[in-house]
């Protein structure tokens, strides 16, 4: 079976911007380039899985959110995101009726890494997760890996408080946070 590192998108490998969805706007946290490299490195497969409700609130498209993937791999290029995952929905604000409904993919549920884990037949239990919010901790913590990190770039110094309550990891920035974890 295969490892993997789970990784949220906006805030941990982009810098955030609220409603990312141009590849103008795109542009790599400090530090990702080289996360991701000794991600790919250690033997681990990289899998983005990222909350995407912009498309259920009718701002942007699954087409624009190529785009934004084909940069963060134009950016990341030698180091290489093994697969992309979206949950473009949203059970209650959404407009698309479509994408407007409670679905199991959106984090804090586990849709994204347990789809993934089927997918590329990856052991949950030696697999981690990488997130800025708590939601994308939790949603690893549902999915049963080993374990996850919460990141201060980002959402993650709003969250901190919280994290630190719940004792949660918190580790600068995803370089410092993939460093920690391969040498758990
Ligand atoms: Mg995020
Ligand atoms: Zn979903």
């Amino acid at each position: 079976m295969n490892k993997a590192f789970f990784l949220d998108r906006d805030g941990v490998i982009n810098v955030e911007v609220n409603y990312l969805h141009t590849p103008e706007e795109t542009v790599l946290n400090e530090g990702t380039a080289e996360a991701i490299r000794k991600i790919n490195e250690a033997g681990y497969l990289a899998i983005v899985v990222s909350n995407q409700a912009g498309i259920a609130y009718g701002m942007y498209g699954m087409d624009d959110v190529k785009k934004v993937e084909n940069k963060i791999r134009e950016l990341l290029a030698p180091a290489k995101i093994d697969a992309f995952y979206y949950c473009p929905h949203h059970a209650e604000k959404g407009v698309i009726p479509e994408y407007t409904i409670d679905c199991s993919c959106r984090k804090p549920k586990p849709g994204m890494l347990l789809q993934s884990a089927a997918d590329f037949d990856v052991d949950l239990s030696q697999s981690f997760m990488i997130g800025d919010r708590l939601s994308d901790i939790h949603a690893g913590d549902a999915a049963g890996v080993k374990a996850s990190v919460m990141v201060l770039t980002g959402h993650g110094h709003k969250e901190l408080a919280k994290a630190q309550q719940e004792g949660q990891i918190v580790k600068d920035d995803i370089l410092r946070a993939v460093e920690y974890l391969l040498n758990l």
